[in-house]
């Protein structure tokens, strides 16, 4: 495979952006390779600078679901940017945009606007805080919720609770006022809560995307949602991945549960940069200006991501077939790639929800962080890159979701099930 081209513009790219890249996990590193340039994409597929064509289980970390350059979205962009790109004052389509996710999300009576999932992490946590008038906040390991200083924060040492900071230019004493508890274990929630009366929010991935896939627990999620009502503590459900993905209404429909606070990202922009939050009323109109958080953005409802998301969901509404089809293309490759792992004998679980999935290297089920973190790093950099080859873009880490959209296909689960039977045959051998 030619990379002369995607080559070249890494090395000019190194010399100019930070690693070569505006956001880590695109630098490769975690797969020892180096990244190809996307010239263009169509339907399930990246091209990139040299012609390499990629069948893209990306898709933009999950924000595209109806397919690379979708002509229904293009032509909508196409009317929206016509009338202006930004405006910095209200229009109608931020108001279709709040009525289409609330309806959708019965737990969110009023929503808030950003540009990125990050934002609406900070935001729904700033105002967790300024709605209760306590200062602490629970996560989870493993989960990811956006570079928010109060989230980029790990389990420190021995009992503590308390969290240190997962980046250097966190300052100790923001990471301090973050516990980390551990994914489907109810109790380490419990400790934490029992000890520690000044907890805002609990935020939560209510399916993990970011550690690759790992479900809840059946009772976990049911659990947290009474705990937290219990000791009034606002509940975060960040759906950035899951909601609209795993089916309209998100994880808090698949498992009947309404969180006080929603965060919403990636396909309500349609491809653009966009985010959102929303809950029950009493709690978001403590925002600026009827309340006293102060949040803003001076591209914050942008009319073109607006119009693209509210095409987008519209498009999901009127077909919810696209759910069936997305749950069938995943039975079939989970079916069908396990034989494989087990005619080739190679280690391998998959986990898989709606629209997302992630398999593993190991021989065990993925249940946590501590599950995930186990399973072969090596194996899947040799994946990754045989992948690569037979012109499939995986998650250039193994610790990631793989997304499906609208036009993954019979052709394309072919494609991959051919793959995945010459790759696990290489794996073995090497
Ligand atoms: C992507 C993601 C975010 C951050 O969104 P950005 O738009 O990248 O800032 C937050 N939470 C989850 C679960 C995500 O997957």
């Amino acid at each position: 495979m030619n990379r002369k081209n995607s080559e070249y513009l890494y090395e000019k790219a190194k010399t100019l952006i930070p690693g070569g890249v505006n956001s880590p996990v695109r630098a490769f590193k975690s797969v020892n390779d180096t990244p190809f340039y996307v010239k263009r994409a169509e339907d399930a597929f990246l091209i990139d600078e040299d012609g390499n064509r990629y069948l893209d289980y990306v898709m933009s970390w999950g924000a595209i679901i109806l397919g690379h350059a979708h002509m229904g979205v293009l032509e909508e962009v196409r009317q929206a940017i016509l009338s202006g790109t930004t405006f910095g004052a209200c229009h109608r389509y931020e108001i279709e945009l709040a009525e289409r996710i609330r309806e959708a999300f019965p737990s969110i009576e009023m929503v808030r606007l950003t540009s990125s999932g990050t934002e609406a992490t900070m935001s729904a946590i700033r105002l967790a805080r300024g709605y209760t008038s306590k200062e602490n906040i629970i996560k989870f390991k493993g989960c990811y919720h956006g570079h928010v200083d109060a989230l980029l924060v790990k389990a420190g040492s021995g009992l503590a609770t308390f969290g240190i900071p997962d980046s250097k230019g966190i300052i100790s004493d923001y990471a301090s006022h973050t516990h980390i508890a551990d994914f489907n274990h109810i109790e380490s929630v419990y400790r934490i809560i029992e000890n520690d009366k000044n907890i805002a929010c609990v935020i939560v991935e209510p399916i993990m995307g970011n550690m690759g896939v790992i479900l809840p627990d059946m009772p976990f999620l049911k659990q947290l949602e009474a705990l937290c009502k219990e000791n009034n503590i606002i509940l975060i459900f960040d759906e950035v991945i899951t909601g609209f993905r795993v089916t309209y209404g998100g994880a808090q429909h698949l498992f009947g549960i309404k969180p006080d606070i929603t965060c919403l990202g990636k396909i309500i922009g349609g491809g653009f940069p966009i985010g959102a939050f929303g809950g029950r009323a009493d709690i978001m109109n403590n925002l600026a200006p009827i309340g006293d958080v102060y949040q803003a953005g001076t591209l914050s409802g942008n009319p073109v991501a607006v119009r693209a998301g509210i095409y987008v969901l519209d498009y999901l509404k009127a077909h919810p077939s696209i759910y069936t089809e997305m749950d069938d293309f995943l039975t079939i490759l989970e079916k069908e790639v396990i034989n494989l792992a087990h005619i080739h004998k190679i280690p391998y679980k998959i986990n898989k929800i709606t629209g997302m999935w992630t398999g593993f290297f190991t021989d065990k089920d993925i249940r946590n962080y501590e599950d995930a973190s186990k399973s072969d790093k090596f194996m899947y950099e040799r994946f990754f890159k045989l992948m690569l080859h037979e012109g499939i873009f995986f998650a250039p880490s193994p610790f990631e979701a793989s997304f499906l959209s609208l036009k993954h296909k019979g052709d394309e689960l072919n494609h991959t099930l051919k793959s995945f039977d010459r790759v696990f045959r290489d794996l073995k051998r090497s």
